[in-house]
């Protein structure tokens, strides 16, 4: 049994033990480096040494045996297997190198430098043995060459007294020096074990971080072999858990699609680039194929030598399929399964491109689509869409592109000559004279139909909106027809623009000046008296310019522009009419279809009369036009009754132009008929005129009508009226539209 002070000491020891610095721990390369190091080191100051020894004539014996015994050092140092033995051979060469230097200078204090300056080199062993050997070395040869040679190890008389005392001073010196080299090995021991815990930590929360992540991921070596790979990835393609050593990427069960693509991993060895993303598709042993999103990060050495690659893999096979879902349903008319707007514009430029030019569009419209809705529904509406697009694909040839391009529009791409378009065209027009069978029963639909050529290099919209002209111009002529396109289309298109645009600045403008009410006498017959008289519109231009109603008045029915229009005319009428008194019987105002249309215009009339406080309203007379009366619109009868029941007359514009018969006047609560131009101009030389005119005058007689002749400008007309019995007549004869002063 050892005793309590025995125990003591040992727990003692064990804590001091603890407080020295282990040794060792150098990686061989580091250790192999400073070994290199101190060996030359001990070398060149051995030529040192003898050149110190030739300068002070000391080339000696103890030289000699100095100069052989760092030979042997060498050697050992050299040849010995790492590396205990060789460190202590060279730790012992600098106790004799250091010996010989202070033995050569007599003892000179400042060559005992050289034994410090050995200690903090041979530190850089960090290992026990060669330290301990120099020390036990250097204290060894103080104490026995200091005891028996003090002359040579001292240089001062103190010590050749007391020889023991000076070696052991020395001694303690070297220790004390070794010590804090200790320390400072120590402390760098704990530094490095520190940042060592550091690095597993690192490396643990790593290993979570990879094995743990939903995300497929590998890392390859520049071989190609697979070093790691974490279970998401082994999941994923359907690997063993463990992958056999030495499984490389080459080993793996998919290809890349198409085959022949550069490795990523032969980009990064070919490049410095840190990192490479790539979408890529390949195609797994069991045919299945699948797109992966890859992105490789390169980890290199300080030299750009490729070291590693972690690579992530983000399987999106799942996302391209929805977004080629969503892509396809874009390209689609949803109603009618035809390809959409976008879609054909696409394709159409593709096919222009492609063909050089050869290819036309037909533009097709369903003519008054508007009404099928209103009176059927919009369910109907739907149904004889998707009928007349079934309808279309039935008659496209199978190298045309049939879309919808929204609402009730149909678009065709053919290539070829346009004749062929033409031919499809007027097939359709035809196709359309068969009833829809729709749920509510068969129902009837026109179309209007444009055809253009596409111009080489002409874009797709540049082509589509030429048919859409074209469209257009059938829609004008008349609808239910084919129109083919030709430039001029465009220039009135260009027309109308320019005249919508100057007629919104007219209508912003002072109205008196930018649109003022010119005004047309009308004059009894015989006796030529103005009885009446037209209010007409002008549209005075920015540039001073006059423009004819007939030039704007259509722009203006289409643009709505007609009702702030309509209104400021009937006002300065009304102002007219006041202003001049009983010296104007009348003034008759045009009132085109949409202002008649219009829900408000009946409000708007009663203001205005009550505003300019008109005690006669008979003086105000309405002119419409049959076309207005054929709109088969279900209250206009009770419209026009409301208008008359304001007090105010109406009279029939432009009669015998429509599609009007006699016997249909008798329907309208007209008050005033005007025969339009065309019967009235060369009347005196046309029997068949004449009768006509006897005609509607002894009708209008009949119903209580009276009669106004329009387009008077010959006198031998206006006496031919006259003898007919024709109460009024309106013309260049009598008066052009004059300014209101005039
Ligand atoms: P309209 O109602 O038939 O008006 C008569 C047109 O015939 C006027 O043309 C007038 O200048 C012209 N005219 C009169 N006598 C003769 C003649 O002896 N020979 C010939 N060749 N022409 C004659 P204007 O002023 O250019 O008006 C054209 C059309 O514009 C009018 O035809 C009318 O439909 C429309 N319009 C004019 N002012 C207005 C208006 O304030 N509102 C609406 N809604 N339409 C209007
Ligand atoms: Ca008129
Ligand atoms: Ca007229």
């Amino acid at each position: 049994m050892l005793g309590p002070p025995f125990e003591q000491s040992r727990r003692a020891a064990r804590t001091l033990l603890a407080l020295v610095p282990t040794g060792g721990g150098l990686p061989d390369k580091e250790w192999q480096g400073r070994h290199r190091l101190l060996t030359w080191s001990m070398i060149t100051s051995t030529v040192a040494l003898t050149a110190i020894g030739i300068v002070r004539n000391r080339l000696d014996a103890e030289w000699f045996v100095t100069v052989v015994l760092i030979a042997c050092c060498t050697v050992c140092a050299y040849f010995l297997p790492p590396r205990r033995l060789p460190s202590s051979a060279v730790a012992l060469g600098f106790t004799a190198i250091c010996a010989d230097l202070v033995a050569m200078s007599d003892g000179l204090t400042e060559a005992h430098f050289s034994f410090f300056i050995a200690i903090g080199a041979l530190a850089l062993y960090r290992d026990w043995v060669p330290f301990l050997t120099f020390l036990i070395g250097t204290v060894a040869h103080h104490a026995f060459v200091g005891s028996l040679l003090p002359g040579m190890t001292y240089d001062h008389p103190s010590a050749y007294q007391h020889p023991l005392r000076w070696a052991m001073l020395h001694g303690a010196a070297v220790l004390l020096c070794a010590a804090t080299q200790v320390i400072a090995w120590r402390l760098t021991e704990t530094e490095e074990r520190r940042s060592g815990d550091d690095l597993t930590q690192a490396e643990a929360q790593f290993t979570a971080a990879f094995e743990e992540a939903p995300i497929p991921m590998t890392m390859m070596a520049p071989d190609g072999q697979l070093l790691r790979v974490n279970p998401a990835f082994t999941a994923w393609l359907g690997l063993p858990e463990v992958l056999p050593p030495g499984y490389s990427a080459a080993d793996l069960p998919c290809r890349p699609e198409p085959a022949d693509q550069p490795l990523m991993l032969d980009r990064l060895l070919a490049s410095q680039v840190p990192s490479l993303r790539e979408e890529r598709t390949y195609r797994h042993d069991n045919g299945r194929f699948f797109h992966v999103d890859m992105h490789c990060n390169a980890l290199r050495d300080d030299a750009g030598a490729l070291q590693l690659v972690v690579t992530h893999f983000l399987d999106v096979t799942e996302k391209r399929a929805q977004e080629a879902t969503l892509q396809r349903k874009i390209r689609q008319d949803a109603l009618t399964k035809l390809l959409s707007r976008s879609a054909f514009e696409d394709d159409l430029a593709d096919l222009i491109e492609a063909r050089a030019g050869e290819v036309c569009v037909i533009y097709i419209d369903v003519d008054r689509f508007k009404a099928v809705n209103d009176s059927h529904g919009h369910g109907a509406g739907d149904e004889v869409l998707r009928a007349l697009g079934g309808r279309l694909a039935g008659l496209t040839p199978d190298d045309g592109l049939l879309a919808r391009l929204g609402g009730d529009e149909f678009a065709i791409a053919l290539p070829g000559p346009i004749r062929r378009a033409e031919i499809l065209g007027d097939a359709i027009v035809r196709s359309c004279d068969a009833a829809f069978q729709i749920a509510r029963g068969p129902l009837t639909v026109t179309v209007s139909v444009g055809v253009s050529a596409a111009a080489s290099g002409e874009s797709a919209e540049g082509a589509l909106h030429s048919a859409d002209l074209a469209m257009y111009a059938a829609k004008q002529g008349g609808r239910d027809r084919i129109r083919m396109f030709d430039a001029g289309m465009r220039q009135d298109t260009q027309r109308r623009v320019v005249a919508e645009q100057s007629l919104r600045d007219a209508l912003d403008g002072d109205r008196a000046k930018t649109l003022p009410v010119w005004f047309q006498p009308i004059v009894s017959l015989p006796a030529r008296n103005i009885v009446g008289a037209e209010a007409l519109i002008r549209l005075r231009r920015a540039d001073g310019q006059l423009v004819s109603p007939a030039d704007f008045i259509p722009i203006a029915e289409e643009t709505g522009l007609v009702i702030p229009l309509g209104e400021h005319v009937i006002r300065t009428a009304l102002a007219s009419l006041q202003h001049w008194g009983n010296r104007l019987p009348y003034v008759s105002v045009n009132v085109s279809p949409r202002q008649l249309a219009e829900a408000g215009f009946v409000p708007m009339l009663t203001q205005e009369l009550a505003i300019s406080g008109l005690q006669d309203r008979s003086r105000l007379v309405l002119e419409i036009t049959e076309t207005s009366l054929l709109q088969n619109s279900l209250d206009l009868k009770e419209r026009l009754d409301a208008i008359k029941g304001l007090g105010v007359r109406m009279a029939l514009d432009d009669f015998g132009t429509g599609y009007s018969s006699l016997t249909w006047l008798q329907s309208v609560p007209a008050d005033i008929v005007k025969l339009d131009r065309s019967f009235v101009a060369g009347l005196a030389s046309d029997s068949d005129k004449a009768a006509i005119i006897s005609a509607v005058l002894w009708l209008a007689k009949a119903l209580g009508m009276s009669v106004i002749a329009e387009g008077v400008e010959e006198e031998e007309d206006a006496q031919m009226l006259g003898r007919a019995d024709c109460p009024a007549a309106q013309g260049y004869l009598f008066s052009r539209p004059v300014e209101p002063q005039a």
